[in-house]
């Protein structure tokens, strides 16, 4: 229970959600967009884990998501096993208009399994879905991964705002709902 809830914080729940996915498929972009409505058209990746907050309320509950980003270490394939720890959300986030981020899912899925002992809340996030003229992976090939693994599945587009706080607050919706079960 510790991992889902930390009464003394002034929240009422306090859940850790992690990006994940290749370099440059936008995870920073979509951090940037749900926590601050803020968008970089030319982002330079910053080493070093970092993380934003945001808050919102369900059922008059007051939860903090804490949402890490990997800020550039997939780059050298070096996302640490603390960036994992603890983490009961994930969006596991492809370029629409890049096939071979699409193809390397499924070697974030295992990562993320290899570092959590409990099943983290999971999306499935084809971003960059302005980019029609270059998709390269169709909406129903990333549905398809989707129910194959389990995940939720959405398309989003950090650029013009489509879809991000859907991508985050299913997820978060999701731990709660969860949470609750067990609870009652
Ligand atoms: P990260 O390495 O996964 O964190 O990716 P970034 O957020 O740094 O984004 C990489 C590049 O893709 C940047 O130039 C962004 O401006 C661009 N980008 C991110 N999201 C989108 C999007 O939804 N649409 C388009 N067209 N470009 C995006
Ligand atoms: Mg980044």
């Amino acid at each position: 229970m510790a991992f889902y809830g930390e009464e003394d914080h002034g929240q009422d729940y306090l859940f850790k959600i992690v990006l994940l996915g290749d370099s440059a498929v936008g995870k920073s972009n979509l951090l940037a967009r749900f926590a601050r409505d803020e968008f970089f058209p030319n982002s330079k990746s910053t080493i070093g884990v970092e993380f934003q907050s945001h808050k919102m309320i369900i059922d008059g509950k007051e939860i903090k998501a804490q949402i890490w980003d990997t800020a550039g270490q997939e780059r050298f394939r070096a996302v640490t096993s603390a960036y994992y720890r603890g983490a009961v959300g994930a969006l596991v986030v492809y370029d629409i208009s890049r096939r071979r981020t699409f193809e390397n899912v499924g070697r974030w899925l295992n990562e993320l399994n290899s570092h959590s002992d409990m099943n983290v809340v999971t999306i499935l996030v084809g971003n960059k879905s302005d980019l029609k003229d270059s998709r390269q992976v169709s909406t129903e090939e990333g549905k398809a991964l989707a129910e194959t693994q389990k995940l939720f599945f959405i398309e989003t587009s950090a650029l013009d705002s489509s879809n991000v706080t859907a991508a985050f607050k299913t997820v978060i919706k999701e731990i709660y709902d969860i949470l609750r079960r067990k609870v009652f």
